[in-house]
């Protein structure tokens, strides 16, 4: 199988496995125990968060300073963004294209009365920076929180993140940014973006499922989503789960450490990619291409056909992609990304997400585009015959 499913997730980097099992090896290791092994796993876990801290640029020793909670991955820290920032009563603003882990919440506290303000893309599915300030004024001081991504997941869109964190300061405003798919793709300094929460997950970028955090910028407060421990002060309770955050940490040294070499590789095949499959079929469509883009990602509309029968011809010729986002490709209901960008059905109902990684080749997208192009020409002629 090729796999050019890496948005979704990524294969672990054996470096990260040999930390996850040298810690799990190692012994029985609960980090509030009082005894001789409990001091080594809290141990282990201040060392990953001294690395985590040199890696996302921010400093998390001192006290009152900027916080990182380890969290079970970015869909419970988005979730514990959106409902723990802003004050219960506030209006909360998101933009369009967030992942389902952010739109939902938010929907959720729609229904339960809470004012949800929407910020509108344009066509390449960047957001309308300009009315934030507008929209924010609209809320008449009641305006709590905004949320918005660093990079979007199905197109690999950069959001203008610096602009809103300056925007977000000037208003006193907190802003949440799901940096979920930035990590090890492009550099990011959390003391320069001066944001007030950031969201990561792990197995984006080659570190294990299952782990993940949210920063939290000096002072900023957060009402917890579970109770009933006083691990992380109390603000994320339940056992740390030490290998995990200790290969989560890995992970993120050796994406930092690598990032030069591996975003030049992954925009090269990305580029190998798109400019083959182009050559062989004019009539594709490369979302957000005139965009600043994440250097993996390619979402293509294949207008003539629909996603879902070209997914299944692609995992039979053995390519994995995706719909869209893999969180809600199960049932694969159209992207709310390119809905929001205002695309003609067409394009919206036959689109496919590729994401490359650090361990795909040359010579495997070489062979992926031969099968992407063999299943669209035969979808094609199918449908030719059809009509
Ligand atoms: N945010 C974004 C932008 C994502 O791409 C994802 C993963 N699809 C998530 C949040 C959720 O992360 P996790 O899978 O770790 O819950």
């Amino acid at each position: 199988m090729i796999y050019l499913d890496n948005n979704a997730t990524t294969a672990i980097d054996p470096r990260v496995t040999d930390v996850i099992a040298d810690v799990f090896n190692s012994g029985p290791a609960n980090a509030s125990s009082q005894h001789g092994l409990g001091r080594v796993a809290q141990l282990r876990i201040d060392n990953a968060t001294d690395s985590i801290s040199v890696c996302l640029d921010t400093p998390l020793d001192q006290p009152g300073g900027p916080r990182f909670l380890f969290t079970s991955g970015g869909t419970e820290s988005n979730n514990l963004a959106i409902t723990g920032l802003a004050e219960p009563l506030s209006a909360i603003i998101i933009s369009r294209i967030e992942h389902p882990s952010v739109i939902a919440i938010a929907e959720h506290l729609l229904a339960l009365g809470r004012e949800i303000h929407w910020l509108d893309v344009d066509e390449n599915g960047v957001i309308n920076i300009d009315e934030l300030p507008q929209l924010i004024a609209s809320c008449r001081n009641r305006c709590g929180l905004v949320s918005i991504m660093s990079a979007n997941n199905e197109t690999g869109v950069h959001q203008p993140i610096e602009k809103a964190a300056l925007i977000c300061r000037q208003a006193g405003v907190l802003l949440h940014v799901d940096a979920t798919q930035s990590i090890g793709k492009v550099p990011l300094s959390l003391t320069k973006l001066d944001a007030s929460a950031v969201t990561i997950s792990a197995h984006k970028f080659h570190g294990p499922c299952g782990i993940g955090g949210l920063w939290l910028g000096s002072g900023v407060r957060l009402r917890p989503l579970f109770h009933g421990g006083e691990q992380q002060l109390e603000s994320r309770p339940g056992t740390e789960p030490v290998a995990l955050i200790c290969g989560m940490a890995e992970a993120l040294r050796i994406a930092t450490d690598e990032l030069v070499t591996n975003r030049q590789r992954m925009r090269s095949l990305r580029d190998q990619f798109e400019q083959s499959l182009r050559a062989e079929h004019s009539d594709l469509v490369i979302h957000g291409a005139t965009a600043d883009r994440l250097p993996n990602t390619s979402y293509l509309s294949f207008p003539h056909t629909d996603r879902q029968s070209m997914l299944m011809s692609l995992d039979l010729a053995g390519v994995a992609c995706s719909s869209g986002s893999a969180c809600s490709s199960g049932s694969s209901p159209p992207s709310h990304v390119l809905i929001a960008m205002n695309l003609p059905a067409k394009l919206v109902l036959s689109a496919l997400r590729f994401g490359m990684s650090k361990f795909s080749t040359s010579e495997e997208i070489a062979d992926a585009v031969y099968r992407i192009s063999r299943s669209y020409k035969h979808l094609r002629n199918k449908k030719d015959v059809e009509n």
